[in-house]
């Protein structure tokens, strides 16, 4: 009996999206045999690429969503979040909730954390939470996910993730916040890095019995937060964190 040839389609990664695939299939095409009815985000997944990384796809030139299914002979393009290419007439495969950006970390991002909410973002973090329940929480409270691992990338539920990429803590925050386009929405100083709620100015004589004796010389402006209380002053901590700042919004284009 002769052997029926499986259906196959040819794959193109562009990208950042390569660094998720084996090394021999990267920035080249390659054919992929398949069974049944596939559809394309179980096909970019099995390859290694969470379908949060993707923005879109094009099946023979024309843009599909995740639940695509391959047929024989299909071409297949997938690209990253668009920087420049001009996108006009092709369906992204979701919006960006950019009227309000809110984050949840996964565990073991801390100094991403800090980062973050130094420069103003509202990231949720909490260092016992499972894969479940931060992708409970992702969903109820529309917080974009940060993590490291794939795996938790890859969960259906999961529709709004980024993975964070090996780098400096500087380099990584300022990769998130290009790959959302969220500059204009950095805010210094302004939440709590230890509680993630919004800090406010508060009156020196207020928090007087607080503040170490030689602060109290040099400084007069003061902020609170309200929910664990902590107060921030502009000391040498603070002059680090400028330096910080500078060095993300600096390099961000
Ligand atoms: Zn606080």
């Amino acid at each position: 009996m002769k052997r029926v040839p499986m259906p196959k389609a040819t794959f193109r990664f562009y990208e950042e999206l390569n660094d998720f695939l084996l090394k021999h299939i990267r920035k080249v095409d390659f054919e992929v045999e398949f069974k049944g009815q596939r559809s394309i985000k179980d096909m970019v997944e099995a390859l290694g690429v969470p379908h949060t990384e993707i923005d879109l796809i094009l099946a023979n030139g024309k843009s599909v969503d995740f639940s695509y299914i391959l047929q024989d002979g299909d071409r297949i393009s997938v690209y990253p979040v668009f920087e420049s290419l001009n996108i006009a007439n092709i369906t992204r495969l979701r919006e960006v909730p950019l009227r309000k950006t809110r984050f949840i970390a996964d565990v073991n991002l801390d100094d991403i954390v800090k980062y973050m909410r130094l420069l103003g973002f509202d990231v949720y973090c909490e260092s016992t939470l499972s894969d479940k329940e931060i992708i409970e929480i992702s969903k109820g409270e529309n917080r974009i996910i940060l993590t490291k691992s794939k795996k938790l990338l890859k969960f259906r539920e999961v529709s709004h993730g980024i993975f964070i990429r090996p780098g400096t803590t500087a380099e990584q925050v300022k990769r998130i916040i290009d790959h959302l386009n969220i500059k204009d929405q950095v805010r210094p100083f302004s939440r709590c890095l230890r509680c993630n709620s919004l800090i406010e100015p508060v009156s020196k004589n207020e928090i007087m019995d607080r503040i170490p004796p030689r602060t109290k010389t040099f400084c007069d402006e003061y902020s609170q937060c309200k929910s664990c209380d902590k107060v921030y002053w502009d000391g040498t901590h603070f002059i680090n964190m400028k330096k910080v700042i500078n060095h993300i919004l600096g390099n961000l284009a």
